[in-house]
């Protein structure tokens, strides 16, 4: 007779990874080179209300709404989580997917922005959350002027948010630093395939 653990009874549900960090720090580049390396992790499409970039497509980088699909689509409790990301668009996770492929066994990624992190948490504690973090404050100021996707004004306004973001680092499972990407890569990698034991809430000991 087949017990509990057997394959009768399906895969066992995989946890839940989730990729946070401030912007500009190369969630999506890492993120990229999961997609591209590693095709045995799921990483979840995200919906947003804003246009596509050059290069990007419907249903692999994005599902790409409109703002009143983006509406149905949270009235209708299809979303995990949303959130407005730099005062502009739109972006959330589709629950659907994301149930069906943990109950199928299959590791899962999600990489959205630190206040979707936070609602991921409330609604599914038992994810590993995974925080990005760049080498220093300098670098990150590089990597968003050299991006140079974004005009003056909203890079101002992204590095503010940048610096009350880096402060959350305390609130994730795990800190990865982001100083050399397929480095970064692999250790995302390395603790989706092998989530590690998180035990919470635990008092830190100060000596
Ligand atoms: P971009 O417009 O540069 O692709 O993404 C902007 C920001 O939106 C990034 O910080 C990215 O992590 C975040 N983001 C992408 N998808 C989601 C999502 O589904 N939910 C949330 N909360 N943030 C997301």
């Amino acid at each position: 007779m087949a017990d509990a653990a057997s394959p009768a009874h399906g895969p066992a549900p995989r946890r839940l990874v989730v990729l946070a960090g401030p912007t500009a720090v190369g969630k999506g580049t890492v993120a990229a080179c999961v997609r591209a390396e590693h095709p045995e992790i799921w990483i979840s499409v995200s919906a947003t209300t804003r246009a596509p970039r050059p290069g990007e497509v419907d249903g692999v980088h994005y599902h790409f709404v409109s703002h009143d699909d983006f509406d149905r689509l949270v009235t209708e409790g299809q979303m995990l989580e949303w959130a407005v990301v730099h005062g502009a668009n739109r972006y959330g996770t589709p629950r659907g997917p994301v149930d069906e492929h943990l109950a199928a066994g299959t590791p899962a990624l999600l990489e959205i922005d630190l206040q979707g992190a936070r609602q991921v948490r409330e609604a599914m504690p038992e994810a590993l959350f995974v925080f990005l973090k760049p080498p220093s404050w300098d670098e990150l100021v590089n990597r968003l002027v050299g991006r140079g996707t974004e005009g003056e004004a909203e890079r101002e306004r992204r590095l503010e948010t940048a610096k009350v973001e880096l402060a959350a680092e305390e609130e994730f499972d795990v800190t990865i630093v982001n100083a050399d990407v397929r480095q970064a890569c692999a250790e995302l990698v390395a603790l989706i395939e092998n989530p590690p034991d998180i035990v919470r809430g635990t008092p830190t000991t100060v000596l």
